[in-house]
């Protein structure tokens, strides 16, 4: 990171270089000098400084410039580093002016030019004003920004994007008073919002999700146009398959519509997967997953979504949404399942605005004090639950059924059952959501008496249902009616190999009815729902692609 900057500002060729001599010689080993010639030159620099997130320790300014004297300049640099030590530099004829700036703009000290010797009359003053800016730094902010608003469903979506792909950045909201320095820094206004600071200081508005994943450095763009293997999703199944298929040698891309890890990477503890005794966060296993794949050389893309596969003789052909594609020897089909949508009314239009799918763990500090409601039976609202009611004063669980028992583990019934804060509510439905512009209250409905209350709340999150997300397939893969992917044995009905099927023997265990077309995890049919299983199906269906390549 950049030392911090001491700028100092003076019409005067040859004054300005004078201080920035003097500055420099004693100052230089632990602080970056910028010099400017006029209070317009300085606040540009100033802007570009917000934006990379860099620190600004002192100003100097001299008083008498044409345009904008050393006063407004000040003041306007108070609107971008409010903490930055501020020195006025003036000619004796000046003092009485400089003595009402200390009151007007909050000087902390003129100096009379000329200075010399620096030593008496220079750097015992700059010393005291570092000394005291160091006690008070502004805090690191060389990072990626977020700027938006705290009820808004865009600004969710570039904050959930970013922590679903582990890349680190601070939220400032636009009416706050450091979001609204780097809109003005930017030249922008809350109007303009989400905006997206990156590190080196540019400024996205309202990105698109490529734009965003491009612009903080994930990769976007296939290195090659042929493959061994394409991997179609990035959770634990997809993320097995691509590490034991780049270790074992295969030229090897996995494809990711969002973010790494999946359903997974969305579980505040997973404590059943072999080798954590203690649990382990889906955030903590992604990153070591992804980091392991790449290790052994695997292409890992993010936001690109797959929306069609092809065939041509052997070769299968991938499609992106944006047109492009990519060509494989083979495919692993690890895409996994999303949430099924609530339906009710008021829902849609406040989903990201108080309404979320999954545990959006970002929003979780947020949730401090408040009553939030989960709806949900199985693990992953449990596990909800359990993460929430750390932060929120009450979490209710809203389930259909009578109890827990029949769609989560014990070892979360035994673990609710004793925080204090989580409340179940049996028979339970959500029947209509509302609020101006996020949500204030929802309707609960009793499912056996049909009775209806309303709650106050600005948080629902949902856990329901498990859909594959297989819609994309079209007719060459063949699913069962809830639209999961049938493989192996299951392909073969009576004896019958599936429709279409040229190859002199059945599937393989997990291949589809698309040969050299592979599925695994939650996305098969009758798979087990769980990482573990997902995890070995991606590595077996590794071993499988071999057995497909040799027989080619
Ligand atoms: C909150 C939560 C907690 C859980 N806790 C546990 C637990 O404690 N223990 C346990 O064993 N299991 C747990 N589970 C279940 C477990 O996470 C899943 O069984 C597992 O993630 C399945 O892995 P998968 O790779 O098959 O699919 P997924 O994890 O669903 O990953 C599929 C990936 O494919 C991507 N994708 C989908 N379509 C496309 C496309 N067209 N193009 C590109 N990419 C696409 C998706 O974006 C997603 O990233 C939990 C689930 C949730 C939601």
């Amino acid at each position: 990171m950049a030392n911090p900057a001491i700028l100092t500002v003076d019409d005067d060729p040859a004054v300005s270089r004078a201080v920035a001599r003097d500055v420099r010689r004693q100052y230089g080993d632990r602080y970056r000098v910028v010099r400017a010639d006029s209070g317009e030159q300085a606040l540009e620099a100033l802007r570009e400084i917000k934006l990379r997130g860099d620190r600004v320790a002192m100003l100097l300014a001299d008083y008498r410039m044409p345009r904008m004297n050393g006063i407004q300049f000040l003041e306007a640099a108070m609107d971008l580093f409010p903490q930055a030590r501020r020195v006025l530099l003036t000619a004796y004829a000046d003092t009485d002016a400089a003595i009402d700036a200390i009151n007007l703009v909050d000087v902390d000290h003129y100096l009379l030019k000329p200075w010399n010797p620096p030593q008496e009359k220079l750097y015992p003053v700059l010393d005291t004003l570092l000394a005291v800016w160091e006690q008070t730094p502004e805090p690191d902010v060389n990072e990626i920004r977020v700027i938006g608003h705290r009820w808004s469903a865009p600004s969710f979506a570039v904050r959930d994007l970013l922590a679903r792909n582990l890349v680190r950045y601070r939220w400032l909201l636009a009416d706050e008073p450091e979001g609204g320095r780097l809109l003005t820094a930017a030249g922008l206004t809350p109007a303009d919002v989400p905006v997206v600071v990156t590190a080196d200081g540019k400024s996205l508005v309202q990105p698109s999700e490529a734009e965003l994943a491009a612009q903080v450095g994930l990769n976007t763009s296939p290195a090659s146009d042929f493959y061994d293997l394409v991997v179609v999703g990035a959770g634990p199944a997809g993320l097995g398959a691509a590490v034991y298929g780049a270790s074992e040698g295969l030229r090897t891309v996995l494809v990711e519509q969002r973010a790494t890890g999946g359903q997974a990477g969305q579980s505040s503890r997973i404590e059943n997967y072999l080798g954590f005794p203690d649990g382990v966060s889906g955030a903590q296993l992604t990153d070591r997953a992804r980091r392991q794949a790449l290790k052994f050389g695997a292409e890992l893309l993010t936001t690109r979504e797959v929306v069609g596969l092809d065939t041509a003789g052997s070769t299968r052909l991938l499609r992106f949404r944006d047109g492009t594609s990519i060509a494989a020897h083979t495919v692993v089909l690890a895409t996994g399942v999303s949430y099924r949508i609530l339906d009710a009314p008021g829902l849609a239009e406040l989903t990201g605005s108080g309404v979320f799918y999954g545990s959006a763990a970002t929003e979780a500090p947020a949730c401090s004090g408040d009553e939030i409601y989960l709806v949900g039976g199985a693990n992953s609202a449990g596990q909800a639950a359990m993460y929430f009611s750390h932060f929120a004063s009450r979490v209710h669980l809203l389930i259909r059924g009578e109890d827990l028992g029949r769609s989560m583990s014990q070892y979360l019934i035994d673990q609710i059952e004793r925080v204090e804060n989580i409340e179940v509510h049996p028979f339970t439905e959500v029947v209509g959501a509302h609020g101006n512009g996020h949500l204030e209250r929802l309707t609960l409905c009793d499912a056996r008496t049909r009775e209806s209350r309303m709650v106050e709340t600005p948080w629902l999150f949902v856990f329901i249902g498990a859909r594959p997300c297989t819609d994309w397939l079209g007719t060459g893969v063949v699913r069962d009616r809830h639209g999961f992917v049938l493989t192996g044995p299951d392909l073969v009905v009576e004896g019958r190999r599936p429709a279409g099927w040229t190859l002199p023997r059945d599937p393989y265990h997990l291949e589809s009815s698309l040969p050299g077309v592979f599925a695994a995890g939650d996305v098969r049919a009758d798979s087990l729902k769980r990482v573990a299983s997902a995890v070995g199906e991606g590595a077996a269906a590794v071993a499988l692609v071999h057995r497909y390549l040799a027989a080619q």
